[in-house]
Order: structure tokens, then sequence, then C-alpha cells
């Protein structure tokens, strides 16, 4: 459960791409052991805020910390190693290398632990890959998996980096609702082993199942932040989704 202890906070959070405002001034304050969900129509900058987290979008202003040390204008490989690691919204696999591969590079070079030798890399990926049901699925390329299986690999090699703070971008897309019960279930565990979570999802099933409290982005502001239910039962949150 959440701590109270802030661990991630956007402060004033911009970003313009040409003369779209794609974000425009998101404070954000996510707590430890917290899972936020991000939500909102298409286009409303749920992407953008987790590129500019992970450090693959410059900010245009404004500042993001990690439990009290500044973020922003590091590279990806750098907040990865302060212990942030993310899912894409398409997964971004190495297609030429096997699953295991995959997952056991993250194990090598991810994360914020030192480490890990080239033996308990292998390990620690097989932990990983069974914790996401893939074991059997080691040996393969992913080109020969289908989408669920894909995700969850991305899950794992994100999960190989011991990350503090997870970003998920619409990890549930696609999937049926089996899978869907399956990632709700791990990501519980997930939490519970101490990582901090936020996720970008449409399903409201499974933000209403997961989340601790929801950020309602439109058109690049936060409209909304709060309680799930009470949250998607605001006014100006059915009017974002209603267009209106
Ligand atoms: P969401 O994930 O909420 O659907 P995005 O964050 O992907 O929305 O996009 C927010 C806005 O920023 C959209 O208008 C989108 O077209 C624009 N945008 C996102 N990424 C880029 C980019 N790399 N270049 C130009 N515009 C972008
Ligand atoms: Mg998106």
């Amino acid at each position: 459960a959440a701590t109270g202890r802030p661990l991630l906070v956007c402060r004033g959070v911009a970003k313009s791409f040409g003369g779209i405002r794609a974000l425009q001034g998101v404070h954000l304050q996510v707590d430890e052991g917290e899972i936020l969900a991000l939500v909102g129509p298409n286009g409303s900058g749920k992407s953008t805020l987790i590129n500019m987290i992970s450090g693959h979008f410059s900010l245009t202003s404004g500042t993001i910390e990690l439990a009290g040390a500044r973020l922003d204008g590091l590279a990806p490989h750098e907040i990865a190693r302060r212990g942030i690691a993310r899912t894409y919204q398409i997964p971004r696999l190495f297609d030429h290398l096997t699953v295991l591969e995959n997952v056991r590079l993250c194990a090598f070079f991810g994360g914020t632990r030192e480490s890990a030798g080239e033996g308990d890399a292998e390990a620690l990926a097989r932990r990983w890959l069974a914790f996401t049901g893939l074991e059997a699925k080691a040996d393969l390329l992913p080109p020969a998996l289908n989408l669920h299986e894909r995700k969850f690999v991305e899950l794992a090699r994100a999960l190989a980096a011991r990350p503090r703070l997870l970003l998920l971008d619409e990890v549930l897309c696609g999937l049926t609702p089996t899978e869907v019960d399956q990632a709700i279930a791990m990501i519980r565990k997930i939490r519970a082993g101490g990582t901090t979570i936020v996720f970008v999802e449409h399903l409201m099933r499974a933000v209403v199942a997961l989340a601790d409290r929801i950020a309602v982005l439109d058109q690049g502001a936060l409209l909304a932040l709060g309680q799930p239910r009470e949250t998607m039962q605001d006014p100006r949150v059915v009017g974002a989704y209603l267009g209106t």
C-alpha cells in the first residue's frame, strides 16, 4: 500500500511538438507503493508524459524528481539506472534475440542494483519469465509470439531491471478477458513486492481493480485526480470522454 512518501514528483511539466501543446503544466505526485492510473481520451498526452518520465522525450518546461533527485535532462539509460523501467504501447523487443536473451539483457544491464553476473542474469531472466507465464517460450524469437506474449515479455524485461517505479503504457490493450485477469493479478503482485506503478489504461475494469488514485488528462492538462470511482463520475471527466 502507499506510504505517503512521494517517489515521483512532476512540477509544471509541459511539452510542445512544434505548434502542438501535448502537455501543459502538469503537476502530479506519486507516492512510494502507490498504483496510479493515467487515463484520458486519445491524444490527451498520456504517452507523452510516460516518455518524459522515462527520458525518451525532453521537457519543454517543468521538472521531474524521483525520490527528491532531478531526472529531467538525464538520458533514458541514466533514468533506468535510477530505478525506472517501462513498457511501450507497441512492444519494442529485439526480434533477432530469443525471449530469454531479451529479458536477460535487462537483468544484466538494467536496474538499480549492481549489475547481475552472467549466471545470475540468466536465473533472474528465467524467474521473471516464469512470473509472466512465458517459461515455455524462452527459446523462441519475438516474431513467433502473439501480442499478449510480446507484451508479457516486455513486462518481464522491465521487471528484470528491478525498478522502484514501473511505467506501463496500455499493457492490457488487445488482451482477452482471461489474459487481462492474469495481468491484473500480476500487477498486484508486483506492487506487493514494493514497486510503485504508473499505468496508462483505457479498460475501466482494470483501472478500478488496480488503481489507488487516477489522474485524468484532457488536451494536455490534468483535469481531475482522485479515487477511481468518484473521479470517473466527475461531470468534467464524463464530458471529456464524450467530447463536450
Ligand atoms: P495519448 O497517449 O494520451 O493518446 P499522446 O501523448 O501520444 O496521447 O499524444 C498527445 C499529443 O501529442 C497528440 O496531439 C499527438 O499527436 C502529439 N504527439 C505525441 N508524440 C508526438 C511526436 N513524437 N511528435 C509530434 N507530435 C506528437
Ligand atoms: Mg498513448
